[in-house]
């Protein structure tokens, strides 16, 4: 035999919507806002850097290009035009030289390699002879061209956007590598032994190396940046993942052990109480039960012999109000448990089908339409079948009277059993006015009652309480939206330990009487 029980039984007051569990930090959500904010600054942090070391490592690597061309355009000229000169061997300067043979070294160089624009100054810095005519007589750079003589070392600058006539004409703004080389009247293999006569100027677009060599960069970082951040945050997010799944799992207990332990609270309360009020009345009802009976017997036998007609109504008026007396006193010892339980293993939905069969004639006659919902092979459980089947007609005549009062809407009685974990649920539903808020927890109470004198006793619920407490279950209490009120009641599955223990399993059944 197996027991899977929660012991105690349970009432709980206000609405269901109200049973919310605490709230918790939400740990995913959190985590996933946090890590797309850190993957977007960085990745725009990476290709920050990344464009600024290609605009450093661009500018060396273009600088250096630069000087070596110059140097080469620089020798070049050296044997075509200036071993030619007039000055040649003799202390020259770059105004010896034609303008002629100047325009034409530069229009014959001056080709490929993005060259926009050729200067030629002499030691001074003046312009001598420019690609742009509207240089020449001009001095560009007060510092750079002598500096450049006076050392004898090439120089190149990576420069933005500046505006430059390029060899066709057109004014154009563009990034430039402005590269300076002295000129030597000695041979280029021994610059040394020279002395300098004028400065190579060479203007070179770079504009759109400049935009790939960035581009490139950019491209590379984002896509590394955001790669590698994209495995981290998955791998986090996997990590986050389960630990967020035990957090919930243990939040989730947490929650579930507080409302047991309130539950296992309040049934302290009430069991104490019951137990106290149901020693008082078991004694009491124990001492009425033979009185009554007597009175009730004789009252009947009296009234047929009464001599007046009047006589016989009243004595059976007394015997009428006896055999309530009676009715109370059974209820008052069902409500102590005075009564001897019978518990086998039972189908609870046969039990609730035989407890309702009872109810379904005086249903459609009040005009309440009874929705019977049963789970298919629910497992068995074991009861005391007669106790089963009061808890059920006490559930089922409390909907009745509470739709009784109610007036408008079509009445509807809704009765549900199905499997709930490790219990049986059984919920007994109606849409009548629902209890009143400030009684709701009160209804277990014994002889708690809203209605008028003489139509309640107070004991319907107390007496489902006991019994459902003796089977080592739940019952609970709730109002639904929009209207109505709900009893929950969950007992513990138990199965037999053999097939001949128990009985077939039930059929399933979904039915629904016409009101
Ligand atoms: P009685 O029915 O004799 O009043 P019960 O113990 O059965 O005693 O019920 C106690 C009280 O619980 C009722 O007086 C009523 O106020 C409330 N109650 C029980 N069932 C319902 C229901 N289905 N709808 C509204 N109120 C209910």
């Amino acid at each position: 035999m197996r027991f899977l029980s929660r012991r105690g039984a349970v009432f709980s007051a206000g609405t269901a919507a109200a049973d919310s569990p605490a709230r918790r930090f939400p740990l995913l959500r959190y985590f996933v806002a946090t890590s797309v904010l850190v993957i977007g600054v960085v990745t725009a942090l990476t290709g920050a850097l990344f464009v600024r070391l290609a605009d450093a490592n661009f500018t060396d690597r273009t600088q250096s290009r630069s000087v070596a061309e110059a140097a080469h355009f620089a020798a070049l000229f050296y044997y075509s035009v200036w071993l030619s000169s007039p000055s040649e061997g003799s202390e020259g300067s770059l105004h010896s030289v034609s303008p002629s043979s100047l325009e034409t070294f530069a229009e014959r160089t001056a080709f490929g390699l993005s060259i926009v624009q050729i200067n030629f100054l002499d030691l001074d810095g003046t312009i001598v002879f420019s690609t742009d005519p509207g240089l020449i007589g001009t001095i560009p750079a007060r510092e750079t061209p002598p500096a450049v003589a006076h050392t004898g070392v090439p120089l190149a600058s990576v420069e933005r956007q500046q505006i430059v006539r390029d060899l066709a004409g057109a004014l154009r703004s563009m990034d430039i590598v402005n590269t300076y080389v002295p000129l030597t009247d000695a041979p280029p293999d021994a610059p040394q032994e020279g002395s300098p006569y004028g400065i190579l100027q060479m203007l070179q677009d770079v504009t759109l190396e400049l935009a790939l060599a960035r581009s490139e960069s950019l491209r590379v970082a984002v896509v590394g940046s955001a790669t590698m951040a994209m495995v981290l945050f998955t791998l986090l997010f996997l990590l986050i993942l389960r630990a967020d799944r035990i957090i919930d799992g243990n939040h989730r207990r947490l929650v579930k052990q507080q409302e047991d332990l309130e539950v296992a609270q309040a049934q302290n309360i009430q069991s104490a109480k019951l137990a106290a009020i149901g020693q008082l009345v078991s004694g009491v009802a124990h001492e009425l039960n033979n009185p009554l009976m007597a009175i009730g017997g004789l009252t009947e036998l009296l009234a047929d012999k009464a001599s007046s007609r009047a006589d016989s109504e009243d004595l059976r008026r007394i015997h009428m109000e006896s055999q309530r007396a009676v009715r109370i006193v059974r209820n008052l010892l069902a409500f102590s448990h005075a009564s001897r339980q019978e518990k086998t293993y039972v189908s609870i939905n046969e039990t609730v089908e035989a407890a309702l069969d009872l109810r379904l004639y005086e249903l459609s006659v009040k005009n309440i339409e009874a929705v019977v919902e049963m789970q298919p092979n629910l497992p068995w459980t074991l009861a005391d079948a007669q106790e089963i089947q009061q808890l059920i007609l006490n559930l089922c005549m409390n909907a009745e009277q509470a739709l009784m009062e109610s007036s408008g809407r079509a009445k509807k009685i809704w009765v549900k059993t199905e499997q709930a974990g490790e219990m049986i649920q059984i919920t007994v539903r109606d849409n009548g006015p629902g209890i009143p808020d400030e009684v709701v927890g009160r209804v277990f109470d014994p002889f708690f009652t809203t209605k008028d004198v003489g139509s309640g006793t107070g004991l319907g619920l107390s007496i489902c309480f006991g019994i459902v407490q003796n089977h080592g279950g739940t019952i609970r209490a709730e109002n639904v939206r929009p209207t109505g009120a709900r009893f929950v009641v969950e007992l513990p599955i138990v199965s037999p330990a053999s097939p001949e223990e128990g009985r077939p399993a039930d059929e399933s059944s979904v039915r629904s009487s016409p009101a």
